[in-house]
């Protein structure tokens, strides 16, 4: 008898399974692909680590979560700062003097914020969408160039339809800091995410090819408590209808070149391109292999987004009110629950970056373990 089973090895489902172990817990994991680490999987490909679930860059400001996984991998010093390109015109992002320069000229900070001021004017009182957010944010010229297509291609909805909040999160800046993210610590572990979580779940019993949903009368019996990370809406049948996600997909190619784009990311901003980005995963490692060696193919992956249906891979979720209030049924079903545990990005529903999923976790650890 185990005393926990945990259902999906991502990272959510490692961490609680690594400190129930450290705990003394017996405790078996179990996923039904036929591999460990959930969405952050990555796998060799020519030597390079590839991102199989879409690109996961790591970055936190909590340092009790950075300290937690530099236990089990070492992070290099990447450092995101993807290109826009434009039909074939480049900018610096997120928006900063470099993009401003390319965009108007503009050489000062003073001659930028002029710029943007003088185009926000059209703007009147609160921003009551993305489309006025993001005017209001950057000028009419960058919304053109560079979000309103790229937007509308990643939620498949016209930008005066979106919630102004969404555009909030990308910063602006007046210095020439291409760092996209505004985070205390960065990185990709060197290996591979594949490895650290191989490292997490050192010496505990996994079973993978495992759906617990097909099967639960047999899991159930084989442990005291489940921890639960799949869709919360699938373990209840789908009862009140499906949560609503959106899903990306990846068209993968290994070139026969060294370098295809220069960098890690490179979002395509205009409406006519159909894919919103194209990822040149060695990037994440500066192009080389273990050792330091160049390698000397790569390998791309273009990103389309789509509308999810069922059997598609679930992304993002949907944090719309209609959502909001079905997984609201959802959670207070699961609330009544004794003996199960729902955690992470599709037991919460919640669009968690990989710190905040940590962050949880290791909370959810120290209420049922103390
Ligand atoms: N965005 C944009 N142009 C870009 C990158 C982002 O307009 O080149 C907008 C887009 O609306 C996106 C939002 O900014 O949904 C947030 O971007 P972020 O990269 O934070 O999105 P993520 O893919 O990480 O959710």
């Amino acid at each position: 008898m185990y005393d926990y089973l945990v259902v999906g090895s991502g990272l959510y489902g490692s961490v609680f399974a690594r400190e129930a172990t450290n705990k003394g817990y017996k405790v078996l994991v179990i996923d039904k692909r036929n591999h460990i680490g959930g969405n952050i999987y990555t796998e060799k490909v020519e030597g390079i680590n590839f991102h199989k679930y879409g690109a996961h860059i790591f970055h936190t400001n909590i340092k009790e979560v950075w300290d937690y996984l530099n236990q089990f991998c070492t992070f290099n010093r990447f450092t995101n700062s993807p290109v826009a390109n434009y039909k074939g015109e480049l900018y610096s992002l997120p928006f900063n003097m470099y993009t401003f320069n390319k965009m108007w000229g503009v050489v000062t900070p003073q001659e930028a914020m002029a710029k943007i001021e003088e185009q926000k004017g059209e703007i009147k009182g609160e921003p009551q969408n993305l489309e006025e957010q993001a005017i209001s944010l950057v000028g009419r010229d960058i919304y053109e160039k560079l979000i309103k297509g790229y937007t509308e291609k990643q939620w498949g909805r016209d930008c005066k339809d979106l919630p102004s909040f969404i555009i909030k999160r990308l910063p602006v800046r007046f210095t020439f800091d291409n760092n996209y993210f505004n985070a205390l610590y960065q990185g990709i572990p060197i290996g591979g995410y594949t490895k650290m979580i191989e490292n997490i779940l050192d010496g505990i019993e996994v079973i993978l090819g495992q759906d617990y949903l097909k099967d639960r009368e047999k899991w159930n019996s084989m442990a005291k408590k489940i921890v639960y990370t799949g869709p919360i809406d699938a373990f209840y049948d789908y009862k009140f209808g499906a949560l609503e996600y959106r899903s990306v997909r990846f068209e993968n190619e290994v070139l026969d070149i060294p370098n295809f784009q220069g960098n890690a990311a490179v979002n395509y901003t205009d409406r006519e391109t159909p894919w919103t980005r194209i990822i040149e995963h060695k990037w994440f490692e500066f192009g080389n292999d273990e050792q330091g060696n160049p390698l000397p193919k790569t390998i791309i992956s273009r990103e389309y987004s789509s509308e999810w249906k069922l059997g598609d891979e679930p992304y993002y979720p949907v944090n719309d009110n209609k959502n909001g209030a079905l997984f609201l049924k959802y959670k207070e079903l699961s609330q009544q629950e004794k003996n199960v545990i729902f955690g992470g990005r599709l037991g919460e529903y919640k669009y968690y970056d990989m710190d905040a999923t940590v962050a949880s976790v290791l909370d959810k650890c120290k209420e049922v373990f103390e």
